[in-house]
Formats: structure tokens, sequence, C-alpha cells
């Protein structure tokens, strides 16, 4: 059914911590907004991935807004790392707070966003067939919100339950006394594993490449360190609206030596958490660093499982640690030692087929009551691609990413004027603290818009030229680092056919690059009447 179109200021898709963000920040400054989502409820990721050990893999007192310290006050994380329940919780709080979801459609997909070129203005449709007639359109559509669900030969013959991580149902499912068989050995199911191998009868895991993982290391907070921040908080947030990471880090410059390193590697390791590329000076610049830091993750990893062998095939040695995003676990490589658990390698006996009772590699059948799928996401480019976003002369986003995503600043895309990504490709995103990010984002993309306001424009939109140079500098500063070393999600080598282009954008002072553009009236954007 179609029903009236509906005029207003802005459209934001999406209802994560960024969609959330933007439609407070545009409410509370006067503009009519209108928020939609595919999901039943705000939460974004966290609505999503239900599965279990779902969690931050950043310090849940970091992986929160430092907008409002209202926002701050009236929250206390319980735990280092949060579980999935309790971040969703987080964000239902915000939407309580600000009086959010009046704001928003949930279970409502918007299918296409086509701009009109003689009114300015974008056509926004969704799937319910409501349309909306927005000045601005806002994609806060997630990195990774797409996930890829199993294209694997007969899987569609399998009899038993079958479970997506990003796609997790909202009751709990039960995996007690069952024989359970989890495909894939990325962040989901490595978070995932440990604790269904407690329940179940069996598990087995089929990897096709091995991923470095660090232990979490996770305990409850206490008041103490609750307080400790609260204390530290003006620094960190001073810290982060000048452009810094807002986290400890190594002097800028310093070359370890390799007893440093190992010392330093040592540390993070029993700090527990992420080690990431900024962690570890030149992690992914110098092969030395990286190739010592990996061995002793690798060395952790034979003294952690009991079997040599079993060791040896789960010590990732085919990419550079932290060129894919490492993992953060409680007990993944423990859970090997278990009776209940094997691992199926699948550089050694590819999986064939999905049968009706499990699956079949290509010297067994494994036979399954529930089958695991934690294959990870359509990452960066996959939400907005699945958008028919047209504008100038009908210009198609998928035609003009054909080869790639192209942007400027990850945050805007020639050719598609008042249109924004939050966290969009081009733009340092997954490659650091989400929430620092999207608020960066969220903010920058809130002042353009008053800027359009203010000087009366109809419409903003980056230059191609500035586009070309900004696209040229991502590819350069990739290309000066390991990460294109690895068939990563971050180079769209996890989805057949995809091209091969370096995503995030990894060079340094980021967010000072931003901030100057606006200071200076935005050069490289065309402002027209
Ligand atoms: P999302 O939370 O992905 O929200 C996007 C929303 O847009 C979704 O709800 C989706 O339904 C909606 N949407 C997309 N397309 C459409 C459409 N066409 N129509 C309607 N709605 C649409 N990052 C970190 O920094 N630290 C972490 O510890 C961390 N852990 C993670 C754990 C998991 C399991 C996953 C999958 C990701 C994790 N991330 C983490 C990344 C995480 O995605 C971000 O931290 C953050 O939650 C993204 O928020 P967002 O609002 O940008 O996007
Ligand atoms: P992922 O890292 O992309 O892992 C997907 C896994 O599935 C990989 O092991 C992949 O193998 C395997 N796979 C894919 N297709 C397969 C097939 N056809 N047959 C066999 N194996 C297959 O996905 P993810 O685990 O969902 O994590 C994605 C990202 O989300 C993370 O990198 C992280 O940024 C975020 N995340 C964070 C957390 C957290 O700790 N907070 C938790 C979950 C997710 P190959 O490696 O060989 O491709």
């Amino acid at each position: 059914m179609t029903t009236a179109t509906q005029s207003i200021d802005a459209v934001v898709v999406g209802a994560g911590f960024a969609g959330l963000y933007m439609v407070h920040r545009l409410r509370d400054a006067g503009f009519t907004v209108q928020g939609v989502d595919a999901a039943g409820d705000v939460g974004g990721t966290w609505y999503w991935n239900r599965y279990p050990g779902a969690r931050c893999d950043i310090p849940s007192l970091l992986y929160s807004y430092t907008w409002s310290d209202d926002l701050r006050d009236s929250w206390r994380w319980s735990e280092k790392y949060a579980t999935q329940p309790e971040i969703l919780a987080y964000a239902e709080h915000v939407a309580d707070r600000y009086d959010l979801r009046r704001s928003f459609l949930f279970d409502t997909k918007v299918i296409s966003a086509v701009f009109n070129e003689a009114t300015g203005r974008w056509r926004v449709e969704t799937d319910g067939g409501r349309v909306f007639d927005a000045r601005f359109c806002i994609m806060a559509t997630g990195c990774l919100s797409v996930p890829r669900v199993p294209d694997i030969p007969g899987a569609a013959t399998f009899k038993g339950a079958a479970y997506v991580t990003g796609q997790w149902p909202h009751e709990p499912v039960d995996f007690k006394g069952k024989r359970v068989a989890i495909i894939g050995t990325g962040s989901s199911a490595i978070q995932s594993m440990p604790l269904i191998a407690q329940d179940a009868a069996q598990v087995t895991v089929f990897q096709r490449t091995p991923n470095f993982s660090l232990p979490a290391l996770n305990a409850p907070l206490t008041d103490e360190e609750v307080a400790a921040f609260n204390e530290a908080f003006p620094i960190y947030k001073q810290l982060l609206d000048s452009g810094e990471p807002g986290l400890p880090l190594p002097p800028k410059g310093w070359v370890p030596t390799d007893a440093e390193l190992a010392a330093l590697v040592e540390q993070l390791w029993n700090g527990g958490g992420l080690i990431s590329a900024v962690m570890i000076p030149d992690l992914v610049k110098n092969e030395r660093i990286n190739d010592a830091a990996a061995d002793f993750v690798r060395a952790k990893i034979r003294e952690i499982v009991k079997d040599p062998v079993l060791a040896a095939k789960l010590s990732p040695d085919s990419f550079p640690l932290a060129t894919k995003r490492a993992c953060v676990d409680t007990d993944y490589f423990a859970s090997y030692n278990r009776d209940n658990v094997t691992l199926v390698d699948l550089r050694d006996t590819p999986i064939e087929a999905i049968t009706a009772t499990g699956v079949r590699t290509s010297d067994a059948d494994y036979p399954a009551d529930i089958i695991v799928y934690a294959l990870g996401f359509d990452a960066m480019t996959g939400a907005l691609l699945n958008i028919d976003i047209r504008a100038r002369d009908g210009l198609a986003l998928r035609d003009v990413w054909r080869d790639g995503p192209k942007t400027y600043l990850g945050v805007a895309v020639a050719g598609f004027p008042n249109l924004f990504t939050v966290t969009g490709p081009g733009s340092p995103s997954v490659l650091s603290n989400m929430l620092n990010s999207i608020e960066q984002h969220v903010d920058w993309i809130f002042d353009a818009i008053q800027h359009v306001q203010t000087t009366q424009s109809a419409v903003m939109e980056a230059t191609l030229a500035a586009q070309e140079d900004w696209v040229a500098h991502v590819n350069d500063e990739a290309d000066q680092t390991l990460y294109p070393r690895a068939a990563s999600w971050y180079v769209g080598a996890n989805v057949p056919g995809k091209p091969r282009v370096f995503m995030p954008y990894v060079g340094e002072g980021y967010k000072k690059r931003c901030d100057q553009i606006a200071a200076d009236g935005y050069p490289g954007f065309a402002l027209s009447r």
C-alpha cells in the first residue's frame, strides 16, 4: 500500500548507535527527521547479533557515547567487556532517555533513495510503501549489518536447525545434548564456541583460516575502576576532541628492540583485550615487529592447546597479525582441550556440501542437529549497495562503486548531493573504536548540514576532484601497510565477486583533517543554491 509522500528535513536510515545519535542531534536542533530501521527496535548490531557470548571487544567504558555527561552518569556498565544484552540495554536506555523511538519506523527497510534534480530533494521509499521527500539523507546503515548467509551447496536441505550469528533468534537456543557444527572462525565463532561447547554434546568447528585471538580477561567492573575512569574522563574527552585515539599508547616514533617488543606484547597479553595496530608501534608496517608479535601469540596457542598437532592447525600463518581484525575471546583455545570439541581443518578437507543430516567434507560426513553459520558480513559497502541510491542524471551508487567504493572522507560521494554516510568506506570506522568514529562523523555531518542552512545553500556535494584525491590517498596509506596482504573483509575478500579494495582509512590525523575542512568552509565540497 502506498501512502502519501511525507515531506521532512532529513531521513536517517539505521537505528544503531549512529542513527540514534544522528536523529537526536537533528531533532534537538529543530529539524524534522524520520528514522527507519529494518530491525524491530533500536540497537543495530546489538539488536541482531544475539548469539551466545556476543560482547564488545573494546572496553565498555570506552564503547560508550561521550556526548552527554548526564547520559554517562545515568549508566553503569557491569563488566569490563559488556555482553550483547547489556549493550542493547544501553541503546534502549539512550532511546528512552531522549525519547528517540517516536522518530523511528521499525520493521521497515529502505529500498531506494532517488535524488530529484529539479527540487534538490531525496525521494526515499520503504518496503512498506512509505515515501519520504527529504532534503538530507543520512545513511547510518552500519559497516557490519549485512550478514553473509550460507551459500554452501545443499544448505537448504538441512533438516536440523540452522542459525546465522548476525540474525540470531530472540529466544534462547537450547544446545543441551545436541551435536553442533560451527562454520567459521572469526570473532563471532570465537566468542560463541566456548559457551556452546559447555552445553552441547558435541561441537565440530569447521575452520577455513585460523585466526589470531587474545584473551579478554573479562571481569566485573569495580566502583573504583568506574570512578577512576570518570575522573580521567575530561582528559579522555579532550584527547578525542583533538583527534587523538584517547588510549594510552606507546610514544610516537618509538621503534622497540626485540626485547622491548617482547615485554610490550607480554604486557598487552596479560592485560587482556584487543591488540590493534595502534597499540604496538609499527605493527602493521614493520614485518619484524609483526612477525615477533605474531610468534608470541602462536607460542601462547601452543601453551594453551594440549595437542601439538591441533595447536599447529589453530595457529594463524597466512596473514600478518591485526591485518584481519584480531579477535578477543574467553577460553576459545582452551575449549579445544575439551573432549566434546573437534576441529575440522578445511584446508585439508574442504566442505563439499551441507546435507540433510549435517556437513560433508571431502573425506567425511559430520552429523549435526544444529548448524551455526558464523560467516561474517558484506562489510562496509553491503548495506549501502542494498539500497538503490540514485542521484544526478540517474547516476546509481551501484555503478559508481562497481570497482570498489569511492568517497570523499568516507562521509560523502561525488554526484550524490546532501547524502551523507556515517563511518563510510574511506574513513577509519572499523579500525577504530566505532563509538568514537560514529560520534565524530555524526557531529561533522550535523555541522555540515547547519552550514548548508546558514549559507542558504540548497545542496552540498563532494567534488569529483576532492574525491579522487581522497581515494588515491586512502589507497596510498593502505599500500604502506601490511593490511592488503590479508584476504580479509577489509578488502572485500570474503564476498565472492566483490572488488578487492582496502576500504577503511588507515592514515593518521583523520579527525583533524575533517575539522580543518569544516573550519575552512568545506573545501572539496561544492555548495549550490
Ligand atoms: P549498526 O549497528 O550496524 O546499525 C545499522 C542499522 O541499519 C541496522 O540496525 C540495520 O538493520 C539498519 N539498516 C541497514 N540497511 C537498512 C535499510 N536499507 N533499511 C532499513 N534499515 C537498514 N565495534 C567496536 O568498535 N567495538 C566492538 O567491540 C564491536 N563489536 C562488534 C560485535 C559484533 C558482533 C559486530 C557484528 C560488530 C561489532 N562492532 C564493534 C562494530 C559495530 O557494528 C559498531 O560498533 C556499531 O555498533 C555500529 O553502529 P551503527 O549504528 O553504525 O551500525
Ligand atoms: P569474519 O571475521 O568475517 O569471519 C567469518 C568466518 O567464516 C571466517 O573464519 C571465514 O573463513 C569463514 N567462512 C566464510 N565463508 C565460509 C565458507 N563458505 N566456508 C567455510 N568458512 C567460511 O566474521 P565475524 O566473525 O562475524 O566477524 C566480523 C567482524 O565483526 C569482526 O572482524 C569484528 O569487527 C566484528 N565482531 C566483533 C566481535 C567482538 O569481539 N566484539 C564479535 C563478532 C564480530 P576465512 O577467514 O577463510 O574467510
